[in-house]
Order: structure tokens, then sequence, then C-alpha cells
């Protein structure tokens, strides 16, 4: 359910810019997920874009935000299918990136922050990179056979006097309570001179624009704060990193979030995790028939996910910041 909210003056201090008077904006349900009833109420602020929810009125709620299913697991028959695809696009699209910034630095150690069923850790080590994954979800974690995902938190890891020369944050931070307090406490974890990848939906891309409260990037509930560019970048130099490159196009990202916003029913994560709730199947005949249909908007899609990209509105941003 959506409802606009622009007569009702409720405001709230912007977690990102400190702007006092973010106006509530929409009230939305779990479209995508169904993992939750009811309804959340999200903020906008005028000055830096950002579209967030006010922790107080939902922290005790986060946990029940995430459904069982909700990370994908590697398996046989249809999901090495799938496994495939999704290797070749975080190849393409995270990897690459990655692999961009740590050229002739191959002793450099990498932590993936919420790295899901480890992905990225598994392809970052097959292409040369001493890198590890950190994973609050235990069903996630226990889906990794290499030893290199750390069940648990950064407080952990801190604790334990861990450090690394690079962190990465693939649509993590937009979950997090409090973004500000969370990138300054990430510090400790890096070495001097240490390096952030921050990828996360930008409510300033045209696919943003285009759909409003039916955006696929809000996520709602899950996503807490949805950045724009302008407010990451200014969130990232107000907790001590300095921007070294912004990247507008993902592959994995960009198109998907243009079909899932188009067509909810089809999105294949949520329907997997519906289907999983419905039945306690995680695959179905209807289900792969879904992920054809889908594949196919998928590929459709792209020319629109380039061209927003190619202007500087990309539906995800990918950010490259330091500190000395
Ligand atoms: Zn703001």
């Amino acid at each position: 359910m959506t409802t606009g909210l622009r007569d009702e003056k409720v405001f709230r201090e912007c977690p990102v810019c400190d702007y006092p008077r973010a106006q509530a904006h929409w009230r939305l349900g779990d479209r995508f997920f169904g993992a939750v009833p009811g309804n959340f109420l999200l903020y906008r602020c005028e000055a830096c874009a950002c579209v967030f929810q006010d922790v107080a009125e939902i922290e005790q709620r986060i946990p029940s935000f995430y459904p069982p299913g909700y990370w994908w697991k590697p398996g046989a028959g249809i999901s090495g299918l799938e496994r495939a695809y999704r290797e070749w696009v975080v190849r393409r699209d995270q990897l690459s990136f990655v692999l961009s910034l740590t050229q002739g630095q191959e002793k450099l150690r990498c932590l993936d922050i919420g790295c899901g069923e480890a992905t990225f850790v598994r392809l970052a080590v097959a292409a040369g990179l001493d890198t590890y994954g950190l994973e609050q979800s235990k069903e996630a974690a226990d889906c990794d056979r290499s030893g290199r995902v750390f069940h648990g938190s950064e407080r952990d890891l801190i604790e334990n006097g861990e450090k690394f020369g690079l962190l990465t944050l693939f649509h993590s931070l937009e979950h997090m309570a409090e973004p500000f307090d969370y990138l300054r406490g990430l510090q400790k974890l890096l070495t001097r001179p240490g390096g952030l990848v921050v990828q996360a939906p930008n409510t300033e891309s045209l696919q943003a624009r285009l759909f409003g409260s039916r955006w696929y990037g809000l996520d709602c509930p899950r996503h807490i704060t949805n950045f724009s560019l302008y407010g990451l970048c200014y969130l990232l130099g107000k907790a001590g990193y300095r921007i070294r490159r912004v990247r507008h196009f993902s592959l994995r990202d960009n198109a998907a979030g243009i079909a899932s916003s188009l067509f909810p029913m089809l999105d294949p994560m949520s329907q997997k995790v519906r289907l999983l709730r419905r039945t306690g199947a995680a695959h179905s005949v209807g289900l792969l028939l879904k992920e054809l249909v889908y594949l196919n908007l998928f590929l459709l899609a792209q020319p629109l996910a380039a061209l927003e990209a190619a202007l500087g509105r990309g539906g995800t941003v990918t950010i490259y910041a330091t500190i000395d």
C-alpha cells in the first residue's frame, strides 16, 4: 500500500546531512517480499534527496524484516544455472571495479561486509585477492566452505585486532540503522592508508524518479536509509573519507532495478522467498518460467540502464573512498 503524505507536517532530522526538516513522504508496505505486515513511514530530505526511516519507529522490528530464504544458497540443478549467471554478473560488475583499484597490490587484505553466501569472496580469491567475508546471518555464513567467512559483527573483528586494506559494502550500508556512526567505526578495521567501496541504490537516478514509491531500490522496510549520490559522498566525507572514484553503471543491479520495479511479481529473489514461505520448496516450474521471462526483461532494460548511467543518474552507484 502506498500513501502520499505531502499534506502531513511530520518532520525528522536527516541522518545523512542533518537537515532538520526532512518531511514524511510515503507510507509504504513490504511490496516485494511481503515479509512484514503494515506500512512504514519514509521521510525525504529536501537538502540531500535521501529517503529514510526513523530508526526509533522500527528498531524493535528490524530482525523480522529478513524472511527465511532471503539469502540465496548454491545448489544443484536449476541453481547451477543461477550460480553461473550470478558469478558472471558479480565478476563483470563488482569484481572488475575492485580489481581496477587494487592492481599492483597483491598483498592487500580485503573484507566484503555483508557478504551473503560469499560469491564475491570466492571470485576475488580466485582472482588472486586475499579476500574475506563478514556475515551476520548464520544461514548465509553457513553456505561458505572456504573458511574465509566470519560469522558475526564488525565489532567482533575489531576486538580481535583484525585489519584490512580494503573494505567492500555491496548493498549493505542502506540496511544500517546509523550509517554515519557505522562508517566512522569502520575506520578501526582499516589499515592506513585504507580504502572503502560502497555500492548502493541512488535516489537521484532516473529509475528512482520514474518509479517513485514503486522503485525497487527502496526495498521498504529493509532499506533504512536510501542515499542520493550527493548524500552518500557527503556522508563519507563527514565520516573522514575522501572520494576517489564514482561509477554509475552496474551490470548486476541497474537493469534489474528497472525490471523489478515494473514487474515485482517476476523479481526472482522475492518470488523465491514467497514460494519458500508458501510451499517450503525453493524451486518450481512456475518459478523457472518467471525467471526466464525476467531474464528477457533484464536484457531489454539494459539500454535504459546504460542511458541513465551515461547521464550520471545510475540506478546504483559505486563509490571508492580512502582514508590516509
Ligand atoms: Zn539530508
